[in-house]
């Protein structure tokens, strides 16, 4: 029997409706780098409208791809909203890849047009002539006329767009089902794969973001997003933030320790999301030049793993609790997220809150073992990650279509190339990433255990773990480490400091003492370039 129920309209469109009339007074504020440009939602609403105007008029239409090259601002925004509510795709694109990668993921996505920040313009004017398909970029906040742009790609300013259009656009019916939006993940090996997230697809992550054991964004918060825009969807909290009507706080281009210092005493934001760096840089900050942080209900930190040391310092010293989260580009973002069962107090909550996170209802997740068979939810089997589920996707784009089994997807699932563990009540903790597991002796050394334990260590300010090959063993683990100048620690020392952490095998004898741990464009350890730099010409 089929239900009677009617399909309802899961579309960006419907949610820039709502946000922008019930939530019009609610604001999006970015940071300049002195204060803030703050915009009511009822505006965002009417710019979006004159964006898709300005976009029509330059030939977009059906489901034409839009790419940003951008930090995270009040026009992002409005891409972010306008350009999937006119069924056509948004592109975000990570300013940091490098010039050929770029021009990979915008020829692969066919982009036909692009916005550009002002300030991003020399960047984007260098990778212009290897661009086959773009014919508009659009300069946001900048001089049109700087843009080095070559025959056959016109150039426009953002707000001269805009200002000869109107105020409303009629949004048209898209299938929920059809794309709104995509991403490429970073290409840590091979190119950028990309993913294109759909309508419902946004809606029910959007719907999982606010609820209370997700993010818990409500109408009365004022989300600081200081993760990009371009990093998978910015953790969706910009389409989350419309349907419920959250403030947003962007800090542009600023995401020093000292402007983030900044725009939260300005700004006051409720919640915050960023990876494990940025918290450390701010903590860092704060422990010369202290500031009361404590107005965030809420620190989401994911993208790679926090140390758990970080999560206590967040707690006991500022007041604040980190909200340890797992993700992928390819699921939206959002796997799982670190609350506590409700019976879990004190060190037993702390002992859930390190973990990765449980999975909600809608993440189905298996381990898979080196023979491909599923292992338990015990707490203790080790195993490869596969999830599945209505925001996780079920291929990687390709122009031509996709493949009836797509490589990497086993009976639909998705590898995630994560590996870990998963407990009775559904926590993850990971202990690695299947090409970042150390094999020594025929046992595996977990590197983000060992990263979390050096991290622990009151002098050590980042630590990052390598394999490199042993005759004896095959590999050995070896720490680059990053050390408080004035507080020096020897390898002996350290050492020390993990015996009785970790099992004694397990210690490492390979220190490398570094000025920084090298990051990759949405700033989590870059193993791959530690690797190379180890080969290359060691790491002292
Ligand atoms: P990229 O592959 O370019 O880094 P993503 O940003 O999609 O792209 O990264 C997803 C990966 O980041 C996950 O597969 C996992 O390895 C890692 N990751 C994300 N969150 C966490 C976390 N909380 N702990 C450990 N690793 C994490």
């Amino acid at each position: 029997m089929l239900s009677t129920m009617q399909d309802g309209e899961l579309s960006i469109a419907r949610l820039l409706h709502y946000g922008t009339t019930v939530h019009g007074d609610s604001t999006v504020a970015t940071w300049d780098g002195a204060g803030s440009r703050v915009e009511p939602y009822r505006m965002l609403g009417r710019r979006a409208a004159r964006l898709a105007h300005g976009l029509r008029a330059l030939g977009v239409s059906g489901d034409a791809r839009v790419g940003t090259f951008m930090w995270n601002n009040n026009e992002h925004l409005e891409a972010y909203l306008a350009v999937p509510a006119m069924g056509a795709v948004l592109h975000t694109l990570n300013i940091r890849l490098s010039p050929e990668q770029l021009a990979f993921v915008v020829n692969h996505a066919a982009d036909r047009v692009v916005l550009v920040d002002g300030h991003l313009a020399p960047a984007f004017s260098r990778v212009l002539p290897l661009l086959e398909t773009v014919r508009h970029v659009v300069v946001v906040n900048g001089d049109a006329a700087a843009l080095d742009a070559p025959a056959g790609v016109e150039a426009h300013s953002y707000e001269d767009l805009l200002a000869v259009q109107e105020d409303r656009f009629d949004w048209p019916v898209v299938d929920e089902r059809s794309a709104a939006a995509m991403c490429y993940t970073s290409g840590t090996t091979g190119d950028p794969k990309g993913v294109a997230y759909s309508h419902r697809s946004i809606w029910l992550h959007s719907l999982q973001l606010c609820m209370s054991d997700g993010m818990r964004l409500g109408q009365h918060d004022s989300a600081l997003a200081i993760v990009p825009m371009f990093h998978a969807m910015a953790w969706g909290i910009p389409y989350a933030a419309m349907m419920v009507g959250a403030s947003l706080v962007l800090p542009d281009r600023f995401l020093q320790p000292d402007p983030i210092a900044a725009i939260l005493a300005a700004e006051r934001p409720t919640f915050a999301a960023a990876v494990p760096t940025i918290w450390q840089g701010l903590h860092q900050r704060l422990a010369t030049a202290p500031q009361d942080i404590s107005h965030l209900r809420e620190a989401v930190v994911g993208g790679s793993a926090c140390p758990p040391s970080l999560i206590r310092a967040f707690a006991d010293r500022h007041g604040v609790r980190l909200l340890h989260t797992w993700g992928m580009t390819e699921l939206s973002p959002l796997g799982c997220v670190a609350r506590p069962p409700a019976s879990a107090t004190g060190e037993e909550a702390m002992a859930y809150r390190v973990t990765q996170g449980r999975f909600p209802a809608s993440v189905r997740a298996r381990l898979i073992d080196a023979d491909g068979a599923e292992m338990p939810w015990d707490g203790e089997s080790v195993g490869e990650l596969e999830v599945s589920g209505p925001w996780v996707t079920g291929c990687y784009y390709t122009p031509e279509g996709t493949a009836a089994e797509p490589d990497g997807f086993p009976d639909g699932w998705l590898r995630t190339g994560d590996v870990g563990r998963i407990s009775p009540d559904g926590f993850l903790t990971l202990t690695d990433r299947t090409k970042d597991v150390i094999k020594s002796g025929g046992e595996w050394i977990s590197s983000v255990e060992l990263e979390n334990a050096v991290m622990g260590h009151p002098a050590v300010i980042e630590a990052a773990v390598i394999a490199v090959p042993d005759e004896r063993w095959q590999e050995r683990p070896l720490v680059a480490v990053v050390v408080d100048e004035g507080d020096p620690v020897t390898a002996a020392q350290l050492r020390d400091f993990l015996a009785g952490q970790v099992a004694d095998w397990q210690v490492p004898e390979n220190w490398a003492f570094v000025d920084e741990i090298p990051k990759t464009g949405v700033g989590k350890f870059d193993k791959k370039r530690l690797r190379a730099r180890y080969h290359e010409h060691g790491l002292d």
